[in-house]
């Protein structure tokens, strides 16, 4: 991962956490085929065929690896408040959540915005707005207007979504309001709410205006307003897969090019942060591009089950996590 440039800190931090096996994975003796070492360290404990010894590593090591019986404070405490945190000082960050559908992704990640959210000691102006990129198409998830959104180039402020609405955060309960509201909002498919939610990426981004502006009476310092963008991606499996047909078909297409970009991306930045990173891409990486490239921090949560039968897609996502690194 690239160091910091004030610092040493990092700017792209990687962890996993791992899922409890649920009652039907348990209740098929579907097991978990991984280990936990100690903090970053995960292994794959089954014994290889020759050939998987070639393709995939048995130890995986990240910032940081939380087990299963993690509670989602300690996830949210040592592998997302401090990049979140970054906005107090002006500075964007990304927090995402990555993995195969019914990994743990919106678990972890409606855990971690709330409680991101209880850091009531500071007092700071939040605004909230919310949308969803389903079919590359952005979606603003505080209104029940489901015209798609367009992106615009702004000259200072880099892409800006057109006619997001942005809802001024008055206290913890309108947050929960808030949230409710835009689950209601989400693309309903045709099968279930779930299905949906594997499909689409959701982005929700708080904003807080840098007290400097008023200190300063500038309004030119208004773009000193930063924010951090809690991101519940779409089922990594999604990256994959080609099999499907017609509209699903489409649907994955398109599910492709957000995840594939996004990832394109971030293995690029951390690499180093010259050279050309093709955030234009994809909607996904336009609307973060401010917060994932320049001096924006990032936090990758990459979730998984442990189960036997997954092992293909947690490898997929574990791979990920390391080019991310
Ligand atoms: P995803 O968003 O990746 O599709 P979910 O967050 O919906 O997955 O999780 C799938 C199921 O597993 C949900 O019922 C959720 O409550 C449960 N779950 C996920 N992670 C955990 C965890 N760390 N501890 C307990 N239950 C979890
Ligand atoms: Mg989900």
């Amino acid at each position: 991962a690239m160091q910091g440039s004030t610092g040493s800190e990092e700017r792209i931090v990687v962890s996993v956490r791992v899922r409890p096996l649920n009652d039907k994975e348990l209740a098929k003796n579907d097991l978990s085929e991984w280990e936990c070492i100690d903090d970053t360290t995960i292994m794959y404990r089954s014994n290889l065929s020759a050939s998987e010894r070639s393709l995939y590593p048995t130890t995986y090591t990240f910032d940081r690896v939380f087990r299963a019986d993690c509670p989602t404070r300690q996830v949210y405490e040592a592998a997302a408040k401090e990049v979140a945190l970054c906005v107090l000082d002006g500075i964007n960050s990304s927090i995402f959540a990555y993995g195969q559908t019914s990994s743990g992704k919106t678990y972890t990640m409606s855990g971690i915005t709330g409680y991101f959210l209880q850091h009531k000691e500071r007092e700071f102006v939040l605004k909230f707005s919310a949308m969803e990129i389903y079919n590359e198409s952005v979606r603003d998830l505080l209104s029940t207007d489901s015209t798609p959104l367009r992106l615009l180039d702004d000259p200072e402020k880099g892409t800006v979504v057109e006619k997001l609405t942005e809802e001024t955060m008055r206290d913890w309960n309108h947050f929960i309001e808030l949230i409710s509201f835009c689950e209601t909002q989400r693309q309903i498919g045709e099968t279930s709410l779930n299905e949906a939610s594997s499909r689409s990426h959701q982005i929700l981004r708080l904003t807080i205006e840098s007290s400097a502006r008023e200190f300063f009476g500038n309004d030119k310092l208004s773009s000193l307003a930063a924010s951090v963008n809690f991101i519940d991606l779409a089922g990594s499996e999604r990256a994959s897969q080609t099999n499907s047909a017609g509209a699903r078909l489409k649907e994955g297409c398109h599910i492709n090019r957000s995840l594939l970009t996004l990832g394109t991306v971030i293995r690029k930045l951390s690499k180093g942060r010259n050279g050309h990173i093709p955030f234009r891409d994809s909607k996904l990486t336009r609307i973060l591009q401010s917060s994932i490239g320049g001096n924006a921090r990032t936090a990758i949560i990459c979730t998984m089950s442990p189960a036997r039968s997954y092992v293909e897609q947690t490898r997929n996502t574990l791979l990920f996590a390391c080019c991310a690194k």
